[in-house]
């Protein structure tokens, strides 16, 4: 039994001391976790012996080029790929190797994906009230209690994520930058732990590109979310980067903050020299 597991175990002992809506334990140590993870596809490593802390609270951005495996890094902890080895962990409690997709998405890891998928037809507050709905543990035990639970969420969300004035209209009368904000709100409704988010800004104007930026760093935060954000624009991750992690060919390259990043000369290398703001990550 690994050390980590063995803590696991005595863990569950305080089980009934963790609210329900919380069941990540960070007390003593990161809120994700991957060691030695690898994945081959048909004899191509796509994910090479990859190690990644991210601790509670953080916003870490990951870049690298093209094909450095940064979408299945994301589907490894999302649970949608499985490594050939390794281990990756949600706090020191959740082993998500063992964990479904849905396991993983209902322990308070919500991902989003680059194209905004949100219900065009239906306003901004229905999307909202049918991401609540979409959590199998909730729809079941609906009482009046709990929809005004759920109605003061959204009015919280709503305000996150500077949509309360268009609430009332469908979302397909949204910008894109809008439609995507909305979806961290879909997200958001169910008050992951962890956000995992894919190019958020790609299409973006740049006022949306800086509204964005305060979305996702307001985010952040201990007890809050931790965000972990794979950005190409290197502007968008300059203004919010605290640490920066550059995978390249399923590793980690590099990882610092976003000068300690750019001028490393690996890092350099495999953007081919060129001018870092310059070029897609
Ligand atoms: P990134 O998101 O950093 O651009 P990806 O994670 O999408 O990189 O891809 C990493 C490598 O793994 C690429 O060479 C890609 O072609 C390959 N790959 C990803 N998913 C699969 C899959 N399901 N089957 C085969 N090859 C894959
Ligand atoms: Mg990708």
């Amino acid at each position: 039994m690994s050390f980590l597991s063995s803590l696991a175990d005595r863990d569950r002992v305080f089980d009934f001391l963790v609210p329900a809506t919380s069941p990540v334990d960070v007390r003593h140590g990161p809120i994700l976790y991957l060691d030695g993870v690898s994945v081959t596809f048909d004899g191509f490593k796509a994910i090479d012996d990859l190690n990644l802390t991210i601790e509670d609270g953080e916003l870490r951005c990951i870049i690298g080029p093209n094909g450095a495996g940064k979408t299945t890094m994301m589907d490894i902890i999302t649970g949608k790929t499985r490594p050939d080895s390794g281990s990756v962990w949600f706090g020191s409690r959740h082993n998500l190797l063992v964990k479904s997709e849905p396991e993983i998405a209902s322990l308070g890891i919500g991902r989003k994906f680059q194209k905004p998928t949100v219900f065009e037809a239906l306003t901004v507050f229905e999307n909202l009230e049918l991401a609540m709905a979409a959590d199998k543990r909730i729809l079941p035990t609906l009482t009046a209690r709990m929809s005004g639970e759920i109605r003061d969420r959204i009015e919280e969300v709503l305000v996150t994520i500077g949509l309360v004035e268009l609430h009332h209209g469908p979302a397909g009368i949204l910008s894109h930058g809008q439609k995507q904000w909305l979806e961290i709100g879909m997200l958001l409704m169910q008050r992951p732990r962890l956000l995992l988010v894919d190019e958020p800004v790609a299409g973006m104007t740049e006022q949306e590109m800086e509204r964005t930026a305060e979305l996702l760093t307001g985010l952040a935060g201990k007890g809050k979310q931790s965000v972990v954000v794979v950005e190409h624009d290197m502007g968008f991750v300059r203004s919010i980067a605290r640490t920066v992690t550059v995978l390249h060919q399923g590793s980690v390259l590099a990882e610092g903050s976003m000068d300690q990043v750019s001028h490393d000369p690996r890092v350099v290398e495999v953007y081919l020299g060129a001018d870092p703001d310059e070029e897609a990550a």
